[in-house]
């Protein structure tokens, strides 16, 4: 190596360390100490602290992810109480399907308010909201029926999309038709009449307190003053829950029959509350919160 290339390396050596050493204690780098970290030091002042480190290399912010919602990647399957197409169709549902303790009708046409409001509307409504907001969370989710015009699906078909789907969770949507006097929502959830509904009893009813304490907080609705204990009801009589093989409750939001329920239940807002409220209890129940 000869000396004019030594010296060439020499200079540069010392180049490059300048630039180093420029670059951390630059004029412009004590502006901007953040202010956060001189308030961790003790609240010295900026221009007192000592310089900061280079700021490394940006991350890849463009691919870090806010943290997971328990909702990502979770399947929610929602089932719309009753349909549109049951009441014109008393034969197909009356037709008797195994509930896991017996027989019972494959399904019934729901109830209404007294202002005709019908509650297969309501449950299909609150769905198709429901749906909505757990897709924008990252959720895949399957609904029972795909319309409210036709009838069906019967109660044990629509227990065998829960299954089938492997869901998470099961809600069934549903609005009362109680004694007019009687307020209020409550969530039913299985007691451990079938092998399926004992492997199950225990995370619904985790799952049914989840959605009545985020239904009573969200919504406002009262829970029941005429059924349950607590906004909470468990049920060996209905095949959703005796079949089900993965955790399933049923809302039922409110007493249609009651002036102040009606009035609630038949409101696009009140609607777009209970939507929230069941979001709000999945989140509750999937997080483990
Ligand atoms: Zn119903």
């Amino acid at each position: 190596m000869t000396t004019s290339v030594r010296r060439s390396i020499v200079l540069a050596v010392v180049v490059l360390l300048a630039s180093v050493t420029g670059c951390t204690s630059s004029t412009d780098d004590r502006s901007s100490v953040d202010p956060a970290a001189s308030i961790e030091r003790g609240g010295d002042p900026p221009a007192a602290a000592e310089p900061s480190a280079p700021t490394p290399p940006t991350a890849p912010t463009a691919t870090t992810t806010e943290p997971s919602s328990p909702l990502v990647g979770r399947t929610i399957v929602l089932d719309p109480g009753h349909a549109g197409g049951n009441a014109t169709h008393a034969a197909e549902i009356s037709r008797e399907v195994f509930i896991g303790t017996g027989w019972k009708a494959c399904d019934t046409s729901g109830t209404q308010t007294h202002g005709g409001y019908p509650e297969h509307v309501h449950n299909w409504d609150v769905a198709r909201r429901t749906e909505a907001l757990l897709r924008a969370a990252g959720a895949e989710v399957v609904l029972t029926r795909t319309d409210d015009d036709r009838w069906g699906p019967c109660i044990d078909e629509r227990a065998r999309i829960g299954n089938d789907a492997a869901a998470d969770a099961v809600v069934s949507i549903h609005a009362d038709g109680g004694p007019d006097g009687g307020r209020g929502f409550h969530v039913l959830h299985p007691t451990a009449v079938t092998p399926q509904s004992a492997a199950i009893a225990e995370p619904s009813r985790r799952l049914a307190i989840a959605v009545r304490d985020a239904f009573g907080r969200i919504t406002g609705m009262p829970t029941s003053t005429y059924l349950g204990s607590s906004g909470l009801m468990p049920r060996g009589d209905l095949g959703g829950l005796n079949l089900s093989t993965v955790p399933k409750v049923f809302l039922e939001a409110g007493n249609m029959r009651n002036a102040t329920d009606a009035a609630l239940l038949s409101d696009p807002g009140f609607r777009q509350a209970e939507a929230e409220a069941i979001v709000t209890g999945l989140v509750v129940f999937l997080g483990g919160g």
